[in-house]
């Protein structure tokens, strides 16, 4: 149906969003079409999009901008995907009149007719499914050789005050445990070495045949002889069980390494946030990760200057991190999102001050970052080497931490796992050397 046409992918936000490009491109390259690596000769502009802050969606607007001239000297068919396409829908038509298909994440299946050359016609699907929708795709076009996203899970039931996921995503939906330990095979027998599944709330997985959770899911792809690596995400605190906890410590193949996010350290601010746990839930969760797994390498999502955030709670927050001493953080400004109920709670914490919490609590976790990287200098590590660096001749991969690993090799290495010994870093990467 699209035989010989060009197509360009640009994706904004999560690793589910990643996911979702990869079968995007594999739904249309089976159709005849192509994959450009720049939109500049494309037929057919595809924008998968992220609609979790205000920053994003402003990102994508200015992107949308730059594309009106494209339009103009070439034609191209533009496409919506994503959050910020289900989330305004027709609206993005009229702000946009040169975008011509707003398509929302249920509906990708549809995409190779909606693209077709007798279809044409601006519109904007953005129809819930109820259950999972299993793509038809014979396989999926894949970013890495040997680590590989999985997506088990879609939606969120939580309705966390601030976030808008509930209304881009839909409600909880899972995958059949089957086709994902189907999906994992293949990707076993084509040499992927790591695999990472995917969802909003992968705590609350429930396979719809036979009602196995997580855990089990994690127990079946362990079995899975090639596969050496298992991760997972996004974890809620809520969900997150002593079961679950004891089924990573208890599997060789599961890293010791999970994003919990804790968002804030403040019981006030965690009520209002509608995240249904207090930090001292919190705290537990992590004394029985660290009880049974000493190494684990944790990191987090925290958002600063939520309506009614005291100084009083952004110390806590510290504390908690202090306490914790993640790996890593993912740290934001709060901004009001659209439907969310947040949205109507005064947003009262100036935008200075925000500013001024953010670089605070950034500059001490990049001190927690620079010690405990330091601590890892002359440890030897495995790593999955992933391909060459954008920095120089040196390699890069990550370790079991899950953290990027920057290397230099005496020999030619191909993507896999190679033993490397650390030698230095920074905050935010290692540098080493492959032990040959
Ligand atoms: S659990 Fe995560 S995805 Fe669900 S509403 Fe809360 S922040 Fe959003």
């Amino acid at each position: 149906m699209l035989e010989g046409k060009k197509f360009f992918i640009q994706t904004f936000g999560c690793q589910m969003n990643l996911n979702d490009s990869e079968h995007v491109a594999s739904l249309l390259l089976q159709e005849g079409a192509h994959q450009a690596d720049t939109p500049e000769k494309c037929e057919i502009i595809l924008i998968n999009t992220c609609a979790v802050r205000e920053k994003s969606v402003e990102k994508l607007f200015s992107y949308l901008g730059r594309l009106k001239e494209h339009k103009a000297n070439r034609g191209s068919i533009i496409v919506c995907l994503g959050c910020v396409a289900q989330l305004y829908r027709e609206k993005l038509l009229s702000k946009f009149p040169y975008l011509d298909l707003v398509v929302g994440p249920a509906q990708y299946q549809e995409l190779p007719l909606l693209l077709s050359d007798s279809f044409r016609q601006r519109a904007a699907i953005t129809r819930w499914t109820k259950g999972w929708v299993e793509l038809p795709i014979m396989a999926v076009v894949r970013e890495s050789q040997v680590s590989a996203y999985i997506t088990i899970m879609e939606g969120c039931n939580n309705f966390c005050t601030f976030c808008v996921v509930p209304f881009t995503r839909g409600r909880e939906k899972y995958r059949p445990l089957s086709a994902i330990q189907e999906e994992a095979r293949q990707l076993a027998e084509s040499g992927f070495l790591e695999i990472q599944l995917l969802g909003q709330n992968v705590n609350s997985y429930r396979d719809p045949e036979s009602g196995a959770g997580l855990a089990e899911l994690l127990k079946k792809i362990s079995e899975i002889n090639q596969i050496q690596w298992i991760r997972f995400l996004t974890s809620h605190p809520r969900n997150f069980s002593f079961e679950m906890a004891l089924a990573m410590a208890s599997s060789p193949k599961v890293c010791h390494q999970l994003h919990l996010p804790v968002q804030s350290g403040s019981n006030q601010v965690l009520a209002r946030m509608n995240r249904n746990y207090s930090r001292e839930d919190y705290l537990e969760k992590i004394s029985w990760l660290k009880s049974l797994m000493p190494d684990i390498s944790l990191s987090t999502d925290i958002i600063v200057g939520f309506p009614g955030e005291t100084d009083d709670d952004f110390q806590q927050t510290l504390e908690l991190v202090d306490q914790v001493q993640y790996t890593n953080i993912f740290s934001f400004r709060y901004s009001p999102r659209p439907l969310t109920r947040a949205a109507s709670f005064k947003d009262d914490v100036p935008a200075e001050v925000k500013i001024e919490r953010l670089i605070e609590l950034q500059k001490r976790q990049k001190e927690i970052q620079l010690k405990v990287n330091g601590e890892m200098l002359g440890q030897k590590q495995k790593v999955l080497a992933l391909g060459q660096s954008k920095k120089g001749n040196l390699y890069t991969g990550r370790n079991e931490a899950y953290q990027v690993v920057n290397f230099s090799s005496r020999r030619e290495l191909t993507p896999g796992f190679v033993e490397v010994k650390i030698v230095g870093g920074g905050a935010y990467s290692l540098k080493g050397e492959a032990v040959c």
